[in-house]
Order: C-alpha cells, then structure tokens, then sequence
C-alpha cells in the first residue's frame, strides 16, 4: 500500500488501514522532512513563541511502528493504469492500493518578489516568519481569511504595526459573513490592527530599507514583513494525466474513491484538504473542506472504502456524513464553526449572547440551520454542535 502526503491525513490513513485488519506493508512518501506533525498551531502558538516546535509531530501509535516512511520525498507522478509512483528522485514505487493525501498549499498572488513574501503552510514557513515578528515590525498581510487573521493577532500580539489588505469589505466574509466579519475587525482594530479593505494588491517593490506594497487604489503601505495568506491550491499535480476531474482538488464520490469518467476508481482513496467530495446533507456540489477534524473522519471510511476496493467491492456510504468542523482562535477568544455556515449567508441569526461579547450565530438556508459560529460561548459548544447535527438528520430523512 502506498500513502502520498506524510500529513494528518496520510497518518490518519495508515492507522486506519490497520485498525481496519490491513496487516501488508505500507509505505509512506512525504515531500517535507518532517514526521507528520500539527499545522494549527503554525499561525498561533507557534508563531507566538509560546509552544516549541518539539510538541508539534503526532504521537505514532503502536499499530504503526512498522509503516515505512519515506520523506523529504516528493511523488512527481501517479500512475493510476500501471500501479506505480514515479518520485522526484528518480526513483519509483508500486503498489496496489493507493491513499492519496497530498493537502494543499498556499495560494501565490501573481507580484513580483515572491521571495520577500512569506506564507504560512508548513512548519518550514513558520520557522521562517517567527523571528521576524519583533516589536516595531511593520507587517502588512494580505488577506483576512482565517489565517490572515490569526497572523495579525499573533503579530500584533508581538509588539509589530499590521496591516491587512482584503478585497471584501470585512474580514472573513466568505466564510462567516459581513455581521460577523464587522465584529472580528472591530476586535483586531482594538488591537490596533489597521485595515485596508476593499483593497488588492497591485505590486510589491524592494525599497531599499523596507518593501514597498502598492494598494490598487495608488496608496503605499511601507512593511518590513509581508504574509500573503490568500488561500489554497489542492496539490493535484501528480495525479494530471489520469483521466480524473482535478478541478479544485480531486473530485470523489461517497467512498472517497475518485472519479473516473464517472466510475470510482477501486483501488485509491483521496483523505483530507485535497479530495472533494459529496458532504452529505448539504447538497451542493462536492466540496473540499480545509478543517483539521475531516482527515480524522474521512480515514476511517476511506480505509473500509479501499480495503472493499481492493477486494472488488464497495462499501455502503450513506452513513458517512462527517460535520465540518473548525476553529480558530484570536485574542485569546476561540471561534468555532459547526456545519458550513457560508451556505447561509442571506440568513443570519444571532440566537444567544451579544457579537460584541459571546455569541452563538445561526446561518439558514430555505430557514433550515446549516451552520453555527460560536464566538467564545465554549461552555455551550455541545448543545450548538448537536443543533447543527439534528437539523442536518433531519434534512436526511427521506421524505414521508
Ligand atoms: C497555519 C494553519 C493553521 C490552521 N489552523 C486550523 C485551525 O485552527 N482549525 C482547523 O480546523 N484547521 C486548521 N488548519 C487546517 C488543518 O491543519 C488542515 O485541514 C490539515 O492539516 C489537513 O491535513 P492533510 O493531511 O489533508 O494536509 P496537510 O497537513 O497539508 O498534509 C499534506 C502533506 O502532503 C505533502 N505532499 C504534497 N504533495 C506531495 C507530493 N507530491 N509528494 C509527497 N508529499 C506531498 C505535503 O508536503 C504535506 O506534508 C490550519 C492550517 C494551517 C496551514
């Protein structure tokens, strides 16, 4: 068996494998040099400099002691057909089932000087932004997604000037909304966090003692630190060729099998931030979904998937509905996310406690909720999780 991708997927994936009765030889490739390790904590502690980097990896458990890893290991190519990996160093692997766990990586705006722009996807990145976060440091970063966010607290938090630059007219929008999003810049700019919204960037320049980002509307932002943090990219490469649906990420059906001209392929799975697949209940087209929980819940049914594959047959996946799930956290505050709440944009409730303190925000669609954000409130976690998981059955009742 081979896993591409040493991540929590690919980990999640071997444990499963063997839990599951897959007692053969599984190999492990992994482009980074590092174990499979924590990415949460990248824009958070870790950044802060209040958890050191030697509590990040996962704890390998006992069923996996024999996998075989291989990393600083990057797979150029799959070969579906011929039941081979072709690896960078010129080397190659078979296998006969195949778990493919490659994740995503950052997003790169289409500017000159890529190489003074940091991003924040692996430990390496980390490593790399951490010392340059001193008090004084102007930092501009560009996007005010989640990790965007999280970077300026954890900046700010550090003593540095940030600015973020967002075309949309509040942080986090896409995700959890303008109501929301008012309030989450409301509490960065308590911080002293500026914003720049509305705003792209037109170019970055070297300016000699700082660099130089110019806004589309002609102003300048002087910074000593850039973070691009605008997004992702499924990292598809491999697999081109093979007659799959690679349109962002790899497009599965319920088994996390992908999709060959409409036929699952048997004997591989897609696990984590790269597959895109149905997420039950909710209906729309298939999706991925970044969340550190998915890997977890999308292993177990994606060892059954492939071991089933493997023998010529299919499980049945109608129970598999895995819940997104997510969290965050800024100034110490943690937000959490059950369902998907962006698929209820035109219909936002606030259903318990106050946005400028703790607050539970319902998101409807067709007034059914599909998901909740949590901001504080972690005392009532459950009883919010449960809502969005009962209303959710209930959308998957067949109708009487
Ligand atoms: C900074 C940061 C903060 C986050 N914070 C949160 C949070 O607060 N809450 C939350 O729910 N989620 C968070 N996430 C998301 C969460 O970490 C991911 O959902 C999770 O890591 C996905 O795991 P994965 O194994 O699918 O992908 P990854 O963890 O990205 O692992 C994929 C691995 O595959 C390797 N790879 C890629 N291509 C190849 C190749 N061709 N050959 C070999 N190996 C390859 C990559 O190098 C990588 O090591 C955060 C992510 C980041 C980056």
């Amino acid at each position: 068996m081979a896993v591409v991708g040493a991540g929590l997927a690919g980990l999640r994936a071997c444990e499963r494998l063997r839990a599951a009765g897959h007692t053969g030889r599984i190999v492990v490739l992994g482009e980074e040099a590092h174990p499979p390790y924590n990415r949460p904590p990248l824009s958070k502690e870790l950044l802060r400099g209040t958890l050191d980097r030697d509590k990040l990896p996962f704890r390998q458990r006992a069923a996996t002691e024999d996998v075989e890893w291989r990393l600083g290991t990057r797979v150029g190519a799959v070969d579906l057909a011929g039941h081979t990996v072709a690896l960078d160093d010129g080397t190659g692997l078979g296998w006969d089932g195949l778990v493919y766990a490659t994740g995503v990586r950052a997003r790169r705006l289409e500017l000159d000087g890529a190489a003074w722009r940091h991003t924040i996807r692996t430990l390496d990145d980390a490593l790399r932004l951490a010392p340059s976060l001193a008090p004084g440091t102007r930092v501009v970063v560009i996007g005010a997604g989640f990790i965007g966010c999280e970077v300026a607290a954890t900046a700010v938090e550090r003593g540095c000037e940030v600015t973020v630059v967002e075309p949309l007219g509040t942080p986090l929008e896409r995700v959890v909304g303008a109501q929301v999003g008012r309030e989450v810049q409301r509490r960065h700019e308590q911080h002293n966090v500026r914003f720049a919204l509305g705003r792209t960037v037109r170019a970055v320049a070297d300016a000699g003692e700082h660099l130089e980002v110019e806004l589309d509307n002609g102003a300048g932002l002087a910074a000593d630190v850039i973070v691009e943090a605008v997004g992702s990219v499924a990292n598809t490469e491999p697999l081109d060729g093979q007659g799959l649906d690679l349109a962002h990420g790899v497009l599965c059906d319920d088994g996390l099998h992908p999709l060959r001209d409409g036929e699952p392929v048997l004997d591989v799975v897609a696990v984590g931030d790269v597959a895109r697949f149905p997420v039950r209940a909710y209906g729309d087209a298939p999706i991925r979904v970044e969340h550190w929980t998915m890997p977890t819940d999308m292993a177990t049914h994606a060892a059954s998937s492939l071991l089933a594959g493997l023998a010529g047959t299919q499980v049945d996946s109608t129970g598999f509905a895995p819940l997104p799930t997510f969290w965050s956290e800024q100034y110490g505050v943690r937000m959490q996310s059950f369902g998907l709440p962006h698929l209820g944009l035109e219909d936002v409730r606030v259903l318990d406690g106050d946005l400028a303190g703790e607050a539970a925000v319902g998101y409807h669609r067709d007034g059914r909720l599909v998901g909740v954000v949590l901001l504080g409130m972690g005392k009532r976690m459950l009883e919010f999780r449960t809502a969005v998981a009962e209303a959710r059955a209930a959308s998957l009742e067949p109708a009487r």
